[in-house]
């Protein structure tokens, strides 16, 4: 009996060992690309129109939850992304954790081929925290989809990798800052990748110039600057990628 405990116990740790080294071997570039096909180029201002959440709701799939309240926001945002029309996704209010934060199911990951994968945007709505003021409740409808279009940047990236290639981004993403910043960075450029540059570019205004936020961003610019995209920077990307038509910063 103590034989057959050692021995499955041993056959563990090998396991455990083996999966190790799969994930430590994987290179990761925390770099996000470019969509290789022409995306749909949204108005400059999405606000003050009126949406037809069915036809949204006909074009992204039925596989994509809506957060209570930002409906049309996040519904938006997910049509921008044509390429995750077959992909589950959630968007869940939740009481506490990060402002923002794009997961997954964990065990979906383990299911051979991508289609069972299930990823989760958390959307923090607690109340009377020092995030109240960038909490998706609290950002202009322009900011809301350009943020929401960050996050579903990153489950691009996560759904092109393998279950071992997520492993490593995740390691890497905890040890490195420079990783982290990179993607981060990079992942702002997704909504301008897009067609969703001037709502991002919205987002990151507000954030950092809105009277709302003038006392978080004090607290926080450091991090923000270091792992987003300021509003110039934002501006500058979206020129780059516009070409002749340039734009101003409107405020
Ligand atoms: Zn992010």
């Amino acid at each position: 009996m103590i034989k057959l405990i050692i021995k499955i116990f041993l056959t563990i740790i090998a396991l455990v060992l083996i999966l190790a080294a799969a994930v430590f071997f994987q290179e990761v570039d925390p770099k996000q690309v470019k969509p290789g096909f022409t995306p749909h180029q949204f108005a400059d201002t999405l606000a003050n129109h009126t949406y037809d959440l069915d036809s949204l709701k006909a074009i992204i799939g039925d596989n994509k939850g809506l957060p209570e309240g930002f409906e049309i926001a996040a519904a938006i945002a997910y049509s921008a992304y044509p390429q995750l029309k077959d992909v589950n996704i959630d968007m869940i209010l939740q009481p506490e954790g990060a402002p923002m934060e794009s997961t997954f199911n964990i065990w979906t990951l383990f299911i051979p081929g991508k289609k069972h994968r299930q990823y989760r945007i958390l959307l923090n709505d607690a109340e009377k925290t020092f995030f109240d003021p960038i909490l998706l409740r609290s950002l202009p409808f322009d900011a809301q989809v350009g943020i929401l279009a960050h996050e579903l940047g990153h489950v691009v990236y996560y759904h092109q990798l393998n279950l071992f290639e997520i492993g490593k981004w995740g390691l890497n993403y905890l040890e490195s800052d420079e990783f982290r910043a990179t993607h981060e960075r990079s992942t702002d450029l997704m909504p301008v990748y897009h067609g969703l540059g001037s709502q991002i570019y919205q987002y990151a205004y507000f954030v950092r110039k809105d009277s709302s936020c003038l006392e978080f961003f004090k607290g926080a610019q450091g991090f923000m600057d270091k792992y987003y995209m300021t509003d110039i920077e934002l501006l500058e990307a979206m020129n780059n990628q516009r070409g002749s038509h340039l734009f101003q910063n409107a405020h």
